[in-house]
């Protein structure tokens, strides 16, 4: 559809915001639904004046990340139940002028772990900023046990404190294993490749990895997950999963299946060339 005066704007913000695949994502969904609508990508210190330019424009979809997803509650008209008790808002919806901001990785999350039982199993969460707090959210609504691990000893006790579970220093951490070990931290993201969270020898046999690190595609932590004879699930599910439901709530119905995957696939593999 050509843009005119007509289309409407949505954004990905954030700080940075160079890496992002989400223009591509809803551009692509704009034009297989539709949709005459644009979305651009907004870099800014300041999430005051992003939320301003939001109001002003006005901006009718965001999508949000990093370092906003918490500092931008305050600011907002209303905020779903679900994003207020995680504790991160990564999706407003303008309505009318009125802000109402969302958490739509919570839904990411449950896609890509549908196929798991979860409930009485032993799950390590690996960092404790925003989005392992969406993992917790959902290991708590599906009766999980959750282990909460962070380099900052008191993001870890917090998150417990929060959905229950038990916070571990690293000492305690070594020797355990655990049904399913989640990637909630940038240890694995490109350009660092090479690193993993934990050590190989931790990953259960018969067991699940999730990574929520989607670039590369396929992680160390991933790859040992196989050798281990453990099933690994990348942070692609998540991210665009998180995506389609950022669109049904904009726009009220439900997204066609369309090959979504493959293109940030391939988008990801021409950026490791
Ligand atoms: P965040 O709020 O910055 O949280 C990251 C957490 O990891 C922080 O608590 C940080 O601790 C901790 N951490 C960093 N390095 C660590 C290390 N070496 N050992 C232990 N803990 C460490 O970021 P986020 O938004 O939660 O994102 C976390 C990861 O999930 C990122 O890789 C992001 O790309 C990914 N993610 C993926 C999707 C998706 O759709 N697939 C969506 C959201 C996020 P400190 O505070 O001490 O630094």
């Amino acid at each position: 559809m050509a843009i005119s005066a007509h289309t409407k704007l949505t954004a990905v913000i954030g700080n940075p915001i160079g890496h992002s695949l989400s223009p591509l994502l809803h551009n692509e969904i704009f034009v297989r639904e539709d949709v005459d609508a644009v979305m651009l990508a907004f870099q800014n210190p300041s999430i005051a004046e992003l939320v301003q330019a939001i109001r002003a424009l006005p901006i009718h979809l965001t999508a949000i990340t990093l370092p906003h997803k918490e500092s931008v509650i305050p600011l907002l008209d209303e905020v779903d139940k679900k994003a207020l008790e995680i504790g991160s808002v990564n999706t407003i919806i303008n309505t009318g002028g009125k802000l109402k901001g969302f958490n739509t990785d919570v839904v990411g999350i449950a896609v890509a772990l549908k196929d798991t039982a979860l409930k009485g199993k032993s799950v390590l969460i690996f960092g404790a900023g925003g989005a392992a707090r969406a993992v917790a959210y959902h290991m708590k609504e599906c009766g999980a046990k959750i282990h909460s691990y962070d380099r900052t000893f008191k993001k870890a006790q917090i998150l417990c404190e929060k959905f229950g579970g038990t916070a571990l220093a690293l000492d305690a951490l070594g020797g355990t294993q655990f049904d399913v070990i989640v990637n909630a931290s940038p240890v694995g993201l490109h350009p660092n490749d090479g690193d993993t969270p934990v050590p190989k020898e931790m990953i259960r046999k018969g067991g699940l990895v999730f990574d929520l690190v989607y670039n590369p595609l396929e992680t160390r932590l991933m790859r040992e997950a196989v050798e281990r004879g453990a099933q690994a699930i990348s942070g692609l599910t998540m991210l665009v999963e998180q995506a389609l439901e950022q669109e049904r709530l904009w726009l009220g119905r439900e997204i066609g299946n369309a090959p979504y995957y493959v293109l940030l696939e391939r988008e990801l593999n021409k950026q490791h060339k």
